[in-house]
């Protein structure tokens, strides 16, 4: 595996995360994803490549961007821009020579040296905090090379890792990456195949089956792997006593010796400006937050039938009531 010649598609990074793993964690975003799930807080990861975004409702007309272009991408024809996709080189120079921020580059193509610099200047707060980096998206795992040679990379500094997975990939993909990944955030979203494929595009028995896969995988080996269980908590989808109750009686019977944390993850909001800028609807735009007592609910749910209930977390914010 050459490293300096590995590219991936990728979104961007975030600092000083503390909801994706234990401590302070610096979060990547690589892009394609595998599911649609309907409540998506990521919908730009949902396509795989690059690709540029004109908010005509920003755009003042200047034409800067027509002329900044090295490439003649970009015209201009009674008000509306035209970028030809075919020549176009994603080199983002338009957006940044744009006054009013009408042009917004989606993501690029990143080199594994690249990025492992940028990651290695937050070794500090890793070591202080018992954090490190987290691989998010999208799916990370689609991308297997890439991945598997900047955890390597990370290891190598003693840098925490963290897989962030829809567990919707090939087994050879997980193969890759696992043996520089000290934890698997892996997602259960809903235990209903039905439902599974109503919310989230896809069945969830390749989800399952990976995941006992994974417990497999896990048994054998002698390298600590540390699992948390995710789980969104979705209002009228997966935020139900019957959803969490089957998650929680899955665990039982198949993981409790090897998941450490079984987070639920509620519902957040903050993506909605995200899909006006794609021009998508979104389906949750008008629902709010739960409240503290819909959070409660579902901890304790899972509380009362999951065989380690105090492995049982709610992360993210509550609707205060006023
Ligand atoms: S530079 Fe920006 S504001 Fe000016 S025409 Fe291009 S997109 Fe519109
Ligand atoms: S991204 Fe680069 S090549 Fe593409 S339209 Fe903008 S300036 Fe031209």
């Amino acid at each position: 595996m050459e490293h300096d010649t590995l590219t991936a598609n990728y979104l961007h990074l975030q600092r000083l995360s503390t909801e994706d793993g234990p401590g302070i964690r610096t979060t990547i975003f690589l892009k394609g994803c595998t599911l649609r799930c309907a409540w998506c807080h990521n919908p730009e990861s949902m396509i795989t490549k690059p690709h540029l975004q004109w908010l005509s409702h920003l755009c003042i007309g200047c034409k800067t961007c027509v002329l900044s272009c090295p490439g003649g991408c970009i015209s201009m024809e009674n008000g509306k821009l035209r970028i030809d996709s075919s020549i176009c080189v994603l080199c983002g120079k338009c957006a940044e020579d744009c006054p009013a921020n009408a042009l917004e580059l989606l993501g690029k193509q990143i080199h594994v040296k690249e990025l492992s610099e940028e990651l290695l200047k937050d070794s500090v707060f890793f070591t202080q905090s018992g954090g490190g980096v987290t691989f998010s998206g999208g799916e990370p795992a689609l991308q297997p090379d890439f991945c598997a040679a900047l955890m390597k990379i990370l290891k190598e500094q003693n840098i925490h890792t963290a897989l962030d997975t829809c567990g919707l990939v090939p087994q050879s993909n997980l193969e890759m990456i696992l043996p520089y990944t000290d934890l698997v955030m892996y997602d259960l979203k809903l235990m209903d195949a039905q439902q599974h494929q109503q919310f989230t595009g896809a069945s969830n028995e390749r989800i399952l089956e990976n995941l006992l896969w994974l417990a497999q995988v896990m048994r054998k080996r002698s390298q600590k792997l540390t699992l948390w269980i995710r789980t969104p908590l979705i209002p009228n989808a997966t935020a139900s006593k019957e959803n969490v109750q089957a998650i929680a009686n899955f665990l039982n019977q198949n993981l409790t010796d090897l998941v450490e944390r079984w987070e639920l993850c509620a519902f957040n909001n903050l993506c909605r400006d995200k899909y006006v800028r794609l021009g998508m609807d979104w389906e949750y735009r008008d629902q709010a937050l739960m409240n503290r007592e819909e959070l409660d609910d579902c901890q304790q749910w899972a509380r009362q039938v999951y065989h380690k209930p105090n492995t049982v977390n709610v992360t993210g914010a509550a609707r205060v009531e006023e």
